[in-house]
């Protein structure tokens, strides 16, 4: 499943190649892909046709390209990703919506095996498309503000890496970079958040910011210059990660062998010694 710094590749994909160019011709191949379009895939289409995106933008997993006042939303979901590539290349059976642009230049296909992924048109969406409007600024985005979030968690009566997960609080965070981050801030994962410190918080949100930059690089090295490319995969997944999916392997830190604990229906990896388990954890 794409994370906040694929999707981040993906949204620079856009700018460079889709930006600025006006779109030609929109299909709707496969009608799933637009189910949450309020006029359908007919009006969906013709709503794009002639338009120029402007601009490429994210909150957590959510792109969109501002077309005036206007918003092209897009959810990768599990499987997505969005192609840029010579017209005449063949036509995959997963292309779900084809762009084609006036200046006969690449187009863009959204690819979808899984078709958990979507795409709609928000009207009045260009600054911030309705349908995300009660998702919590990420952590990468200029208007995240850092002690509001530090007030707001220690005012929660849950567990830290439940807060980090919880889209109405910050965004984009998933399972992976929660374990990763909480493993550099050295808290463990069901640390009752009103226990935090606010430097205990700052530590974790710089922890964050870090394994978001680390990650965006490793993508960036595996980018293609003609493709606007995401899989869930990067290299950061293969060399970097200090926990995750590391259980019984020795810690980057001090040796310990790295936990599993069961978590929501997933896994929570953890050093039992860089990250002690508190005395009253939050499940
Ligand atoms: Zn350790």
């Amino acid at each position: 499943m794409p994370e906040l710094p694929e999707v981040e590749t993906v949204r620079q994909g856009l700018e460079h190649h889709v930006v600025g160019r006006t779109i030609d011709t929109v299909r709707v191949l496969h009608p799933r892909a637009v189910r949450r379009h309020a006029g359908g895939a007919a009006d969906f289409e013709s709503a794009l046709a002639g338009s120029r995106p402007d601009r490429a933008r994210r909150r957590g997993k959510y792109l969109w390209l501002s077309v005036g006042e206007d918003a092209l939303l897009a959810h990768l979901g599990m499987s997505g990703q969005l192609l840029v590539g010579e017209q005449d290349r063949p036509l995959s059976p997963h292309v779900r919506i084809w762009f084609t642009f006036r200046d006969n230049g690449p187009d863009l296909r959204f690819t979808d095996q899984r078709t958990f992924g979507h795409m709609l048109v928000s009207r009045d969406g260009a600054e911030l498309p309705g349908p995300i409007a009660h998702i919590a600024p990420d952590p990468l985005e200029p208007a995240f503000d850092s002690a509001a979030l530090t007030r707001r968690l220690r005012w929660r009566r849950t567990g830290v890496k439940r807060a980090l997960l919880d889209q109405s609080l910050v965004s984009g965070i998933g399972n992976i970079y929660a374990d990763e981050a909480l493993w550099r801030a050295g808290l463990h994962w069901a640390r009752p958040t009103q226990t935090l410190k606010p430097k205990e918080v700052s530590t974790l949100l710089a922890a964050v910011h870090e394994v978001f930059a680390e990650a965006l690089a490793a993508g960036g090295t595996s980018f293609d210059s003609l493709y606007v490319n995401v899989n869930g995969e990067s290299g950061y997944f293969d060399r970097s990660l200090a926990v995750y999916g590391r259980e019984g392997d020795p810690c980057r830190r001090c040796g310990t062998p790295i936990r599993r604990d069961a978590f929501m229906n997933r896994s929570s990896y953890s050093c039992p010694r860089c990250q002690p388990r508190p005395r009253r954890p939050h499940p």
